[in-house]
């Protein structure tokens, strides 16, 4: 059987894979055989999510009935059901679901009746709380295939350490990403000199290593010192895959939809109020505006040097008339030159125009030239991949170490 979680957590506090790792332990006590944990993350640009859209899948061995009952008594007694915004759902299912719901879920929006329809034609059990909304996320996550997959390993607080300050050693995070890159990505961010695994958030996560498969995630959290920890849980993911994204056509964009868009740049990157940065890149008649936030910090220097004429696919969501970039390719570099007035050579004065297609003309010995001085501005950019770094990573961006984008 197949069993999806989602939507029991709130900004106060729980989290939807620490319920299942709570469950996991469960169905073992009750002698079920847990094959797969997985961690799906859907549309992040849902504004409803309490932090990073993610549901829970397992896959189990047992009786789908008992299966069910623990399920729903736990995310009775775990969940933070006082929160508006907390809404469970329940999904276990003995036939494998439509994956187009998954990809659907991690691309676009669903309605919560189309979710119920899904699982009344598979016969599934299923249960909603309060709007029942995480219904949505359970049967994506059961539904979901995992094409390209890394791996979570989540460290969990003993619960009397809730809400109180994290203590994980700076030094061995540091230490263990310098021995594990590109094996595992987003512990730290070297360049930005900050710590990304150690959430902020009151909830029971620890610390969470990604990487590249269960033996590198399980090496790299054996290097950590912290404070005496709780439970663990290692998850499949589609975490850093870039599953959100869709070949995007500039005229046809959608809000709240991931894309990838070949453009050519417009308008020279102007950086605002705040630090963001901003630049249009155009299709035949379209153009949209490009985004790159200040929390992408050093990212935004490689943007400021973009130029009009370059031919770029700037890939992130489509929000509120904007590409947010998570990362860009330059496909190609413009050919940029400032043209001037051309030096009199007898006496060493720029000259003037001499009206339009006439030419220029010395003021002061009539001299006249035909052509005007054209000076090449040197690139200082490159072509190829530049991405956002790990601090201003999303969860689904695929992380340019596992190997660059084929488009
Ligand atoms: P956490 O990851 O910490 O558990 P979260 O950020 O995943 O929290 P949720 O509390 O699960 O956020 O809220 C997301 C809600 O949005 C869920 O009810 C889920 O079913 C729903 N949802 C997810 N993807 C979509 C989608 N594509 N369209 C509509 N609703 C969605």
């Amino acid at each position: 059987m197949l069993i999806g979680i989602d939507d029991t957590d709130s900004p106060q506090g729980m989290c939807t894979t620490y319920l299942g790792a709570v469950l996991v332990r469960r169905l073992i006590h009750e002698h079920m055989q847990i094959k797969e944990a997985r961690l799906v993350r859907l549309n992040p640009n849902v504004t409803w999510k309490t932090r990073g859209n993610a549901a829970i899948a397992f896959e189990v061995d047992g009786d789908p009935g008992r299966a069910f009952a623990i399920a729903c008594a736990t995310v009775e007694e775990l969940s933070d059901l006082s929160c508006g915004n907390t809404n469970p759902g329940v999904v276990v299912t003995e036939t494998r679901l439509d994956p187009a719901f998954y990809y659907k879920a991690v691309t676009d929006f669903c309605e919560i009746d189309e979710a119920v329809s899904i699982l009344d034609t598979a016969g599934a059990r299923y249960q909603g709380w309060k709007n029942r909304r995480g219904l949505i996320g359970a049967t994506a996550a059961v539904a979901s295939e995992l094409e390209d997959r890394t791996s979570e390993i989540l460290v969990y607080r003993r619960p009397e350490r809730w809400g109180t300050p994290r203590e994980v050693d700076r030094d061995s995070l540091f230490a263990t990403e310098s021995a594990t890159f590109p094996h595992t990505w987003d512990t730290v961010d070297t360049v930005n000199n900050v710590v990304v695994c150690v959430p902020h958030t009151p909830d029971p996560v620890l610390f969470g290593i990604r990487g590249e498969s269960p033996a590198w995630v399980m090496a790299a959290r054996q290097m950590i010192q912290s404070e005496p920890h709780g439970i663990e849980q290692l998850y499949v993911t589609n975490q850093g895959t870039d599953a959100h994204l869709l070949a995007g056509i500039m005229a046809e964009l959608c809000e709240g939809l991931s894309y990838r868009v070949q453009g050519i740049v417009g308008s020279a990157p102007v950086t605002g109020t705040g630090g963001h940065v901003s630049f249009s890149i155009s299709e035949g008649n379209h153009t949209v505006r490009c985004m790159a936030y200040e929390p992408t910090k050093n990212f935004r220097s490689i943007i400021r040097q973009l130029l009009p004429g370059d031919t770029v696919i700037a890939v992130g969501s489509f929000k509120k008339g904007s590409i947010n970039l998570e990362k860009i390719r330059i496909v190609s570099l413009a050919r940029s030159t400032i043209t001037r007035p051309p030096f009199c050579t007898a006496c060493n004065k720029r000259m003037t125009s001499d009206g339009k297609n006439k030419g220029w003309k010395c003021k002061k010995c009539d001299a006249r030239a035909a052509d005007p001085e054209i000076e090449e501005i040197p690139q200082t950019l490159e072509t190829g991949w530049y991405e956002v770094p790990p601090t201003a990573r999303r969860h689904l961006a695929k992380p340019l170490c596992r190997g660059e984008p084929e488009y």
